[in-house]
Parts: structure tokens; C-alpha cells; sequence
């Protein structure tokens, strides 16, 4: 008697790889899909699959050159290309809604509206990873191009963008893929802080902190502890610190 022959893809597995299963009967393949779906049965969890839609905004080389000269004026460091070494993994949310108003937003390399960081230069902010609220990444930029995310630490800091805000706090998705972006990024850079935006301000003072005017500050409340305990509780093997 020939079997059912099921083939699908399980959500645990990252949809990137296809399991075939053999199952019996006509009540079990719902079963058998459920409970693999559930468990992720067959995956090997030591070598997750990651995918990362590239979304490259605008990097030309007035971007570049307005990198330059915040580095210089901003972090004090004068660099002939604007690169980073990254040490420290930043997790925000946009507070904008969807992708593309969010990409609109990241692509343009001036700075538009927001007087307050209009003074302290003309590169317009962005960040290298954008997360959509089913877990979905986009990368925006290279892992180790400079970006204008967070005050004090973009000089070693790689952003990570959650479409989310008070309206619509992170998603579990949201959380799986910040949690396995994070992880796949400390296997190939020395990342030894991970921290939320609302954090940062713990790092004035200490050695890492390069801003060269003291009183150049924003009160950012993104992402919120709830999210960075969880994401901290999944992260917890890697041993990042939280704080200087
Ligand atoms: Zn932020």
C-alpha cells in the first residue's frame, strides 16, 4: 500500500530547508505537520539557516564623505573610509509602521527635518539591519559601513531597525530574528556589548564613549526593557555585557 509522501517546510527550520516525511494513515500527516511545525523535528538547532534580504540604501560617495566629517566632528576620529570595527550590536524600533515608509526614510544620505540632530551634522541617520514585524531582515548596509544610529557609539556599533514602536510593541518574530541576526554577527566580528537605544546613555563617561560634546544628548526610549530581557534571557550563552 503506498504511503502519503508529505513534503513541507518547517517555520523552525527557517524556511530554508525542505524536510520530506513519510507518514502513515490519513489522520496523522496533520498531525505529524503539527507537531514537527511545533518542535521542529529533524532541524539540527547547532546550524540554524539565516536569511537576509539585501536592501541596500543609498551609499555614494557624498554619504561617504558626510560619514567622514561626523566621525571626525562628532567621534573625534579622523578615518580615510567609513568603516567601523564592530564591538557593540544596538537594537532600536523605528516608531514608523512599515518597511518602505522606514526605508524611505534611511535611504536619503542628508538629514531631513529633526532640528535637533540637523546641528550636530548633515548624515541623515540609518542603520544596517531593518527586522519587518514577521521576523523578515533586510540588510541596508554593509555589516561594517559607518552609520548614524546611536550618539556616542556609532563608531563601533552595528543598528538593528525593528518596524515597531508604543503602537505596536516587537513581535516574537521580531525577537527570533534580532536573537539569530545577533548570534550569526558575534561569530564573525568581536561583539562584546548588546544593547537596547535606551541604554545607551549608561556608556557616557566610560572609555568606549566618543562624542565631543558633552552635552549633544537624545532621550530615546526604544526598544524598552521587556524586549532586551527577553532578547538578553535568548542570548545569554554568548555572555555579552549590557552595560561598560
Ligand atoms: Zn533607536
Amino acid at each position: 500500500m503506498p504511503y502519503p509522501y508529505l513534503t513541507l517546510q518547517s517555520a523552525a527550520c527557517q524556511a530554508s530547508r525542505v524536510q520530506s516525511v513519510r507518514v502513515y494513515g490519513r489522520i496523522l500527516p496533520l498531525a505529524a505537520l503539527l507537531i514537527l511545525m511545533l518542535t521542529g523535528a529533524g532541524c539540527d538547532d547547532s546550524d540554524p539557516t539565516l536569511r537576509i534580504f539585501e536592501k541596500p540604501i543609498i551609499f555614494n560617495e557624498e554619504r561617504e564623505h558626510l560619514s567622514l566629517e561626523y566621525m571626525k566632528v562628532r567621534h573625534g576620529i579622523e578615518a580615510e573610509s567609513a568603516v567601523i570595527d564592530p564591538r557593540m550590536v544596538v537594537v532600536h524600533w523605528t516608531a514608523v509602521y512599515s518597511i518602505e515608509e522606514t526605508f524611505d526614510i534611511f535611504n536619503p544620505v542628508r538629514l531631513r527635518g529633526r532640528a535637533e540632530l540637523q546641528d550636530a551634522g548633515a548624515l541623515n541617520v540609518s542603520a544596517h539591519f531593518l527586522v519587518d514585524r514577521d521576523g523578515t531582515i533586510f540588510r541596508l548596509l554593509p555589516d561594517t559601513t559607518f552609520a548614524r544610529h546611536t550618539i556616542g557609539l556609532n563608531y563601533m556599533a552595528i543598528g538593528i531597525e525593528n518596524i515597531g514602536g508604543s503602537q505596536a510593541p516587537l513581535t516574537r518574530a521580531q525577537l527570533r530574528a534580532n536573537t539569530e541576526l545577533i548570534t550569526w554577527l558575534a561569530g564573525k566580528y568581536d561583539i562584546e556589548y548588546v544593547i537596547g537605544h535606551h541604554e545607551y546613555q549608561d556608556f557616557r563617561g566610560s572609555d568606549v564613549w566618543m562624542e565631543t560634546d558633552p552635552d549633544y544628548l537624545t532621550y530615546k526610549v526604544d526598544p524598552g526593557p521587556e524586549f532586551m530581557r527577553r532578547l538578553r534571557e535568548r542570548l545569554k550563552p554568548l555572555e555579552f555585557k549590557s552595560g561598560p
